[in-house]
């Protein structure tokens, strides 16, 4: 550990409190928030948290300028007892840490990313919400806050964690299938590029192709391959999974595939209830192929924010792919149901995945 006890500043005025119903994602802001400082002189200090409030920032610094930015997703729930669950924070912060290098950001070791962001949640505990399906959504960021304009990694960094409390994805309760639009010009990552770090660049990338699939009806694209626009990659911001025949399919880590979270736990699920699991590239033409032969069960992301998203439909210009009915699948709400209930700790936690706040 390298950051020692991190003092807290309380706010003076708290924010007022939304009611749990009407929170929405990533609308409503805590208390407070956490910060660290780092320079290539100095490394890490000055870790503190402070009331919520806008960074003062020069107008030269890099971030600004270059993108050299980059961001962490995770969640802390409460359970039925009332209990704060970090839900697998050292995976998080062992992701932030291994991705930071590609941007020539240094990386806050991860037990003082662990113990950093315990400290905001414990602060502002009281705002994790207890509604069914609610989470306090946590928001790591590490940016470049050098002012110069020379095109160089940043000799000064901010490390510093937000924190919103989020409504039940799933507004109605229940997951809702969505239609996508398999996306054959834009690039979301390509090899040798920034796809495989939470780099807030890729996020900039991905803005176009969602903005024209929104307009002609789609909730997000399905993104292919950088090169030959042939294999499947991702959806939206989240990890794909095919369920074909009896086979659950995931395209295999690379340097354009982020190595998301939800997908290890549907991963390890999976392969622990004896599915047949393979992470294996997956060409657009095999799941038009098992759509025609009926073997097509089930599409799905995982991620953070929706844990479990059902896809109802994959579509091109000239095509519609309706899958399941364009309904739920039994293995969808399987997992969707496990995960959700160990974070919520109503289902043991037999690997580990949960970090009690006390
Ligand atoms: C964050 C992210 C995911 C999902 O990762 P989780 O750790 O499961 O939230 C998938 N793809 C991209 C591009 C992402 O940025």
């Amino acid at each position: 550990m390298t950051l020692g006890p991190i003092p807290v500043t309380r706010t003076t005025s708290p924010r007022p409190r939304t009611p749990e119903s009407e929170l929405g994602f990533g609308k409503v802001f805590t208390d407070h928030m956490l910060t660290v400082e780092w320079t290539a002189k100095t490394g890490w200090h000055d870790a503190k948290v402070v009331p919520y409030g806008p960074l003062a920032m020069d107008p030269a610094a890099s971030v600004l300028h270059y993108g050299q930015a980059m961001f962490e997703g995770m969640k802390a729930f409460r359970g039925a007892d009332g209990k704060i669950r970090l839900f697998r924070l050292m995976r998080h912060c062992q992701r932030m840490a291994a991705g930071a290098p590609r941007l020539c950001l240094p990386a806050l070791p991860p037990e003082d990313m662990a113990a950093a962001i315990q400290a905001i949640v414990r602060t502002d505990a009281d705002w994790v919400p207890g509604a069914p399906e609610s989470s306090l959504y946590i928001r790591p960021t590490l940016i470049a806050t050098e002012a110069f304009l020379g095109v160089r990694p940043a000799e000064r960094v901010l490390f510093y964690v937000i924190l919103s409390p989020v409504g039940a994805y799933y507004g109605g309760g229940a997951l809702t299938p969505v239609k996508i639009f398999i996306e054959r010009q834009l690039t979301r990552a390509a090899p040798g590029g920034l796809g495989a770090v939470k780099a807030a660049a890729n996020y900039a990338a991905s803005l176009q192709a969602a903005v024209r699939a929104k307009q002609d009806g789609y909730a997000q694209v399905l993104w292919l391959d950088g090169v030959k626009h042939e294999t499947i990659e991702e959806v939206g911001t989240m990890n794909l999974f095919v369920v074909i025949g009896d086979e659950l399919v995931t395209p295999p880590l690379s340097d354009s595939i982020l190595s998301g979270v939800t997908r290890d736990c549907v991963l390890t699920l999976g392969r622990e209830w004896g599915l047949k699991v393979s992470e294996r590239p997956i060409a657009v033409a095999e799941v038009v192929a098992a759509h025609k032969a009926g073997t097509l069960k089930e599409v799905f992301g995982s991620g953070t924010a929706a844990v479990i998203s059902p896809v109802g439909e994959l579509a091109t210009e000239a095509d519609r792919m309706v899958i399941n009915d364009g309904k739920v699948g039994a293995l969808s709400l399987r997992l969707y149901e496990e995960i959700t209930a160990i974070q919520r700790g109503t289902r043991p936690d037999t690997h580990g995945w949960l970090t009690v706040v006390d």
